[in-house]
């Protein structure tokens, strides 16, 4: 049986890990399906303390990764497809089958985008419609592209492709970004960028020809609607919690977050960090800091065991 199994490798549960590991508690981190999480799809990071002039994503991920390894964290490439947290030993199970028993847990699974709930979305998506402008901007080199959202990570998104795109429409619902005022200025400065206010996205065109040929958008104040010709489109209006292993094991609030005070939750020994219980700051930093949280108090835990 192990003693800690961290799920999820975000700054949360890599920051878990190199706590766990220097406690000499062997951690397991089970590496999920986007390994490093949600900051391998960011460009540079500003705001992670200690880089002057920023750190790429991937690059800060690799290196807590690397940090984690060192002090001898075991990581398996595999996702958790359901728990079972009724009694002792905690029980996970794998996508390919095994079964891991725990003393502990550590669930840091993250956030994922939310994509707009409209069946075009659906079949355009990977055909023109993306939630990760660093993943796919490439192939909208020289082309008219759209981001949906008002907030930060559609103005993260709008600014990268602004570096290669022709021409970036964020469509935004409301008529005052949402973005943080450095994040908005930014937007607003760059000559490529036009926001489309007080619109909604109809349809995105075109689901016959299996490709993204434009959008029909609704103005929310006069109903006026227009298309508007661009050949990609990117989400970037939230992230809903990683949490469908453990419906029915831990508490969950209306919106699906893991209930955690102090990053314990309502079954002893089972711990959370990061954004899965994170309504308020969502920040690579607050990540790491309740990842290492949540490792003291599994550590407290299995003294308190002993
Ligand atoms: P937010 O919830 O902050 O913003 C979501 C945006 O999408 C809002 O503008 C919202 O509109 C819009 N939206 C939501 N649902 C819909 C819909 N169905 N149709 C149209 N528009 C919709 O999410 P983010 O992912 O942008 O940011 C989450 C957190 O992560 C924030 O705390 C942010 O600061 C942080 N972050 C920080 C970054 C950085 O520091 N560089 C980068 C990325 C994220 P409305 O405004 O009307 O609600």
């Amino acid at each position: 049986m192990e003693k800690v199994v961290i799920v999820g490798t975000g700054p949360a549960g890599l920051t878990a890990a190199i706590y766990a590991a220097r406690a000499d508690f062997n951690p397991v981190v089970i590496e999920g399906m986007q390994p490093g999480g949600q900051l391998t799809t960011t460009t540079d990071i500003e705001n992670y303390p200690g880089f002057v002039d920023g750190i790429d994503g991937f690059t800060l991920m690799q290196t807590m990764k690397d940090q984690a390894v060192r002090f001898n964290t075991k990581f398996i490439m595999d996702e958790v497809v359901s728990t079972d947290f009724s009694g002792r030993p905690l029980k996970l199970t794998l996508g390919g089958g095994d079964v891991i028993e725990a003393e502990t847990v550590i669930i840091a699974t993250g956030a994922s985008a939310i994509y707009l709930d409209m069946e075009s979305v659906r079949e355009l998506t990977g055909r023109g419609v993306s939630a990760c402008a660093t993943c796919d901007g490439a192939f909208y080199r020289d082309v008219p592209v759209a981001v949906v959202g008002g907030g930060d990570t559609a103005a993260e998104e709008a600014l990268f492709l602004a570096r290669m795109s022709s021409k970036v429409y964020m469509i935004h619902r409301r008529d005052k970004l949402r973005a943080s005022q450095i994040m908005a200025d930014r937007v607003l400065a760059n000559e490529k960028i036009e926001v489309v206010w007080d619109s909604v996205i109809d349809e995105v065109l075109d689901v016959d020809k299996n490709e993204v040929t434009g959008l029909r958008l609704k103005n929310v104040k006069t109903g006026e609607i227009s298309e508007l010709a661009v050949t990609g489109l990117f989400m970037g209006i939230g992230h809903h919690p990683n949490t469908d292993a453990f419906a029915g094991q831990v508490e969950l609030d209306e919106q699906g977050f893991i209930v955690a005070s102090n990053t314990k939750t309502n079954v002893a020994g089972v711990f959370a960090a990061g954004d899965v219980q994170d309504h308020t700051y969502k920040q690579a930093i607050t990540a790491a800091g309740t990842g290492c949280m949540a490792a003291l108090e599994a550590i407290g835990y299995l003294e308190s065991l002993d």
